[in-house]
C-alpha cells in the first residue's frame, strides 16, 4: 500500500472500527445511564481500546504528515502500536510545544490533524482552536462524521450529571472556537432538552430571563455562576430560590478547588456538573460528574475511557505514574476521524483510581478532580504552586469576596515576590489570609485587603494572575 491509496485505506479501516461501536442514541438506556458502555467491566473497556488503537495508529501514519515524521524519527512502525501497552511501551507523549512547531511551519492548520481539505470540502462540520494563552493557538477542522460520536459522548457525560428530559437549560457562554459551549449544546439537542440562548446580553438581563423563563440548568465558567448570583443579589433576587437546579461548568477547574464548589452550590442552592476536555485530544467530554461525585472525601470525575485513554505522567520525567500517585494528564483520543490523538499532554494534575464507584460506573477516575494546568505553574524562588491553591486559602477566610488577584513582580534587586489582593470588609484580616497562603503554598505572599466589591469581576474565564516579572 502506497500514497493515497493506504491513507484512504487505513481511513475507511478506522471509521469502520468507530462505526462498530457507535450508537445513535436519543433516549436513555435506562433511568441510570445513558448507555451500556458506562457499566462496560475494567476488562471490556480495555478490549475496546486496544481494538481501536490497533486501527489509529496505520491511519494516523498515512493520513498525518505530523505522525508519519514521528513515527519515522522514532523508528516505530505503525504495526508496533497495537494496545494499551504496546503504546505506553513505544510512544513518547505528545507535547503542545510540537503541535505548536508544526502549525507555525505548516499555516495555518498544522499538519497533526487528519482532516485534510478533501474531508474539509465533502463532510466539513465546524473548526475549533485553542486557545492562544500558552502559545500558537492550535486549530483543529471537524467533520460531521466526528459530530456523531461527539454529540454521544456529551450526552452521556450530561445524562451521568444529572439532567433529564424537561431540564430546560440556559447557556450563558461565548460560542467561540473553544469546544465547551458547543459541546454542550449539541449534547443538550441530542438529548431532546429545550434551550434558551442567554447569549449578547449583560448579567441583568439574564438575571430577568431566569426568572421569566425558569431554565433548570446554567451553563457556564464558575467565575460566571459566581458573577451572575451577586449580580441577582443586588437586584434584590435570592438565586437559590429561583428554578435553577444544575449548574454545567466548563473552562476554568474548580470541582477540585475546594471553598468554591461550595460557594456556587450553596449560592444557587444548585448541583455543580463537571464538563472536562481539552481541544487538542478531549474535545468532547472526558471528564464527567456522576451522582457519587461529590460523595467521598474529595470530589472526582470519570474519565470516558471506551472513546480515550488516560493516564497521569511525572510531570519531570513524563514516566507513567504509579496508581494512585498524582501526576499530569495525558490523552489519547480514540474516537475521532479528524483529530485522533496518541498520548497528548494535556498537563492538568491528578490522581487517577481504577476501584470501583458506587454509581456502577467502572471508568477510571480522577481523584480531586484536575487541579490546575502545568502550564499555570506558579514559580516563585523555587517554590512552585498553583494559582487555585491560592484560591482555596482566600475561600478558606470567611467574609471573603469572590474576586482576588495574584500579581507577581520582581524587585530591584531581581528577587520574585508575590502579592494577592483580596476584598473584606476587615482590613486586619489580611493576616489571616497570609497563613492559610503560608499554611499551602510555603510562600509568603504580602496580602493588600480592598473593599468588597472594588476588584473587577470575572464575566467569563476569570484572569486572576498577573504575571510583571517579565521573561527572565
Ligand atoms: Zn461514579
Amino acid at each position: 500500500m502506497t500514497g493515497a491509496f493506504a491513507a484512504q485505506e487505513t481511513r475507511n479501516t478506522w471509521k469502520s472500527v468507530l462505526e462498530t461501536f457507535h450508537e445513535d442514541r436519543e433516549t436513555p438506556l435506562n433511568s441510570d445511564y445513558w448507555s451500556e458502555k458506562d457499566t462496560w467491566s475494567r476488562d471490556r473497556i480495555r478490549d475496546v481500546q486496544d481494538e481501536k488503537i490497533a486501527a489509529v495508529a496505520p491511519f494516523l501514519y498515512e493520513n498525518s504528515a505530523f505522525y508519519r515524521a514521528r513515527f519515522d524519527r522514532l523508528g516505530v512502525a505503525p504495526t508496533d502500536i497495537h494496545s494499551v501497552d504496546s503504546m505506553l511501551a513505544n510512544w513518547p507523549v505528545v507535547t503542545k510545544q510540537e503541535m505548536m512547531a508544526d502549525v507555525t511551519e505548516h499555516p495555518p492548520y498544522g499538519t497533526y490533524s487528519t482532516c485534510g481539505q478533501q474531508e474539509w470540502d465533502d463532510r466539513g462540520w465546524m473548526l475549533f482552536s485553542s486557545s492562544g494563552t500558552t502559545g500558537v493557538p492550535r486549530p483543529f477542522r471537524y467533520t460531521h462524521f466526528d459530530r456523531k460520536y461527539w454529540e454521544q459522548a456529551n450526552a452521556r457525560a450530561l445524562y451521568s450529571g444529572g439532567l433529564r428530559r424537561g431540564d430546560a437549560a440556559l447557556p450563558m457562554v461565548g460560542f467561540g472556537p473553544h469546544v465547551f459551549a458547543w459541546g454542550v449544546q449539541y449534547a443538550l439537542a441530542k438529548m431532546g432538552l429545550p434551550v434558551i440562548p442567554g447569549g449578547g446580553m449583560d448579567g441583568r438581563a439574564r438575571a430577568g430571563l431566569i426568572q421569566r423563563f425558569e431554565p433548570r440548568v446554567l451553563i457556564c465558567t464558575p467565575s460566571y455562576a459566581l458573577y451572575l448570583a451577586r449580580t441577582m443579589q443586588d437586584m434584590g433576587m435570592d438565586p437559590a430560590a429561583t428554578s435553577v437546579r444544575w449548574i454545567v461548568q466548563g473552562g476554568e477547574p474548580f470541582s477540585g478547588v475546594k471553598g468554591t464548589l461550595e460557594r456556587i452550590q450553596d449560592l444557587w442552592d444548585a448541583t455543580a456538573v463537571e464538563f472536562y476536555g481539552c481541544t487538542e485530544a478531549s474535545p468532547h467530554c472526558g471528564g464527567y460528574s456522576c451522582p457519587e461525585y461529590q460523595s467521598g472525601e474529595k470530589p472526582f470525575i470519570h474519565l470516558m475511557e471506551d472513546i480515550q485513554v488516560w493516564e497521569t505522567v511525572d510531570a519531570d520525567t513524563l514516566a507513567p505514574t504509579a496508581d494512585g500517585v498524582s501526576g499530569i494528564s495525558v490523552c489519547t483520543n480514540l474516537n475521532s476521524e479528524s483529530a485522533a490523538q496518541l498520548r497528548f499532554l494535556v498537563g492538568d494534575y491528578t490522581t487517577l483510581s481504577y476501584e470501583p464507584c458506587a454509581c456502577g460506573r467502572r471508568h477510571v477516575r480522577a481523584i480531586g478532580c484536575m487541579t490546575g494546568r502545568s502550564d499555570d505553574l506558579i514559580n516563585i524562588r523555587g517554590i512552585k504552586f498553583f494559582p487555585v491553591q491560592i484560591e482555596e486559602a482566600v475561600r478558606a477566610v470567611p467574609g471573603t469576596g469572590d474576586e482576588f488577584q495574584i500579581r507577581l513582580t520582581k524587585t530591584d534587586a531581581g528577587l520574585d515576590t508575590m502579592k494577592v489582593v483580596v476584598e473584606h470588609a476587615d482590613p486586619a484580616i489580611g493576616r489571616i489570609v497570609y497563613d492559610e497562603i503560608h499554611a499551602r503554598c510555603e510562600v509568603r505572599a504580602d496580602v493588600e485587603v480592598v473593599a468588597a466589591g472594588t476588584l473587577p469581576k470575572s464575566e467569563m474565564k476569570a484572569k486572576r494572575v498577573f504575571d510583571e516579572r517579565g521573561t527572565a
